[in-house]
């Protein structure tokens, strides 16, 4: 038996499913997961030593490729003085630096542990500010695993078929009102129905946990506008494509400026960190300065601060985002060019350093088309490049993400790789 499947088989009596976080389990895809025993640049070794070109990247935060060692050095120097005070500390004034100049809506900020608290604290912010309680969320968005906005999300929640949640009482899933993304009629018609009572609308503005689906030009704008007749809030769930998709994310790409932004992921460069920050005005609303309570016993972590510090000096310093588009296209266009001489229907979005593979005759433009695709083509695929030491995300329903340390040997190395699967479908 191999390393891997004989510590799933200790995990799985101790931990539920054998996972901390479902999606590893490799349900959607088959087969058990493998083990990572160290990761560098681009690349997993498994614990059975196996080297993976690795497109999951821990899930969007390693941008700077794996055991960065800027960042690496950045921690050591923070943990040689100590690992948590409890008191403010001069590293969470340079973050919160650091974030107002990227974002540009962001005009104050809160440092908290994970992407579920970020927008957790976005809502109950929003909600405290406008005095209203129902928000609108979209299909297929996910936004961790909140209470109110596990209804209808994606991410794992989708991959394992349940995108409601067991657990979460009716009466806080009917302060969510849940439609389909892209879709200017339903919210229009939302707000007739309830804009007086609608604190917020939340979104991934570029939809990337059910695989990835890109806006209709007007849709962004129009929501912005929509919020402001309506005294709503507009808030973006940046966890996945701040610091990914541009330095500032998506409102600096399509100009749309939201009231609240949630942030994690990139931020951390690979430790335990979420950030929220919007207007002043809104943000004044929290605890102590509002009556909004939200706090956090290792909130500003001096060896996180230290790693995210570290890893938005290098983005901010080397601008490597036309690269990494550059790279990303690379991919996309012959992971398409694959499909086509193979004849098999195949949609590749891509934006930047972001991409997915949509078995489908047309592109995708909502969560109600992302789950007609042709998953078993995709789990199919997923296997083969696993076998050839290619680490797709085991899902359909989720993202690829390259970093700065991938490079042309290994996107044409993965190009072929795919080639092949696909010709085998
Ligand atoms: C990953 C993710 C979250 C949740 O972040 P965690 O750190 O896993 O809690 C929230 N929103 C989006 C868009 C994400 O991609």
């Amino acid at each position: 038996m191999n390393v891997s499947n004989e510590l799933f088989e200790r995990a799985k009596k101790l931990i539920p499913g054998g996972v901390n976080s479902p999606v590893r389990a490799f349900r959607s895809v088959g087969g058990t997961p493998f083990f990572t025993k160290e990761a560098s640049g681009c690349r997993l070794t498994t614990a059975d030593d196996r080297e993976l070109i690795d497109y999951v990247c821990t899930w969007g935060p390693s941008i700077l490729g794996h055991n960065n060692p800027a960042i690496r050095e950045a921690v050591s120097e923070a943990l040689s003085k100590g690992t948590s005070f409890g008191t403010p500390g001069p590293s969470e004034v340079e973050m919160a630096e650091r974030i107002v100049r990227i974002v540009p809506s962001v005009e104050k900020v809160r440092m908290c542990n994970s992407g579920t608290e970020a927008t957790m604290s976005t809502i109950r912010l929003a909600r405290g500010f406008t005095g209203r309680s129902k928000i609108i969320k979209f299909s297929g968005c996910y936004h961790g695993h909140v209470d109110s906005l596990l209804v209808k999300a994606g991410s794992g929640a989708l991959t394992f078929g349940n995108p409601d949640s067991a657990g979460i009482p009716e009466s806080f899933a009917r302060e969510t009102i849940v439609l389909p993304y892209n879709d200017e009629e339903a919210i229009r018609t939302a707000f007739d129905e309830a804009g007086e009572d609608i604190a917020a609308i939340i979104l991934e503005p570029y939809p990337a946990n059910c695989g990835l689906i890109l806006p209709e030009p007007t849709f962004l704008p129009f929501l912005r506008a929509i919020c402001d007749v309506h005294e709503t809030l507009l808030i973006f769930d940046e966890v996945m494509t701040g610091f990914r998709v541009a330095l500032g994310g998506v409102q600096q790409r399509e100009g749309v400026t939201p009231d609240l932004t949630a942030m994690g992921k990139i931020i951390g460069g690979g430790l335990p960190v979420g950030a929220f920050g919007g207007r002043a005005e809104v943000m004044d609303h929290l605890a102590p300065d509002g009556p909004v309570y939200q706090a956090g016993t290792l909130s500003g972590n001096p060896l996180a601060m230290a790693a995210g510090i570290a890893a938005l000096r290098i983005l901010e310093e080397e601008d490597p985002y036309p690269r990494l588009a550059e790279l990303g296209e690379k991919l996309a266009d012959g992971i398409r060019e694959a499909a086509l001489s193979a004849g098999i229907a195949l949609q590749v979005p891509q934006v930047g350093s972001m991409l997915c593979l949509f078995f489908s005759e047309d592109p995708v433009m909502n969560f109600e088309q992302a789950v007609e695709t042709k998953t078993d083509q995709f789990k199919n695929l997923f296997g083969h490049a696993l076998d050839e030491g290619v680490y797709l995300p085991p899902s359909a329903f989720e993202t690829c993400f390259l970093s700065t340390a991938h490079g042309d040997a290994e996107i044409d190395r993965t190009i072929e790789v795919i080639a092949a699967g696909i010709r085998k479908l």
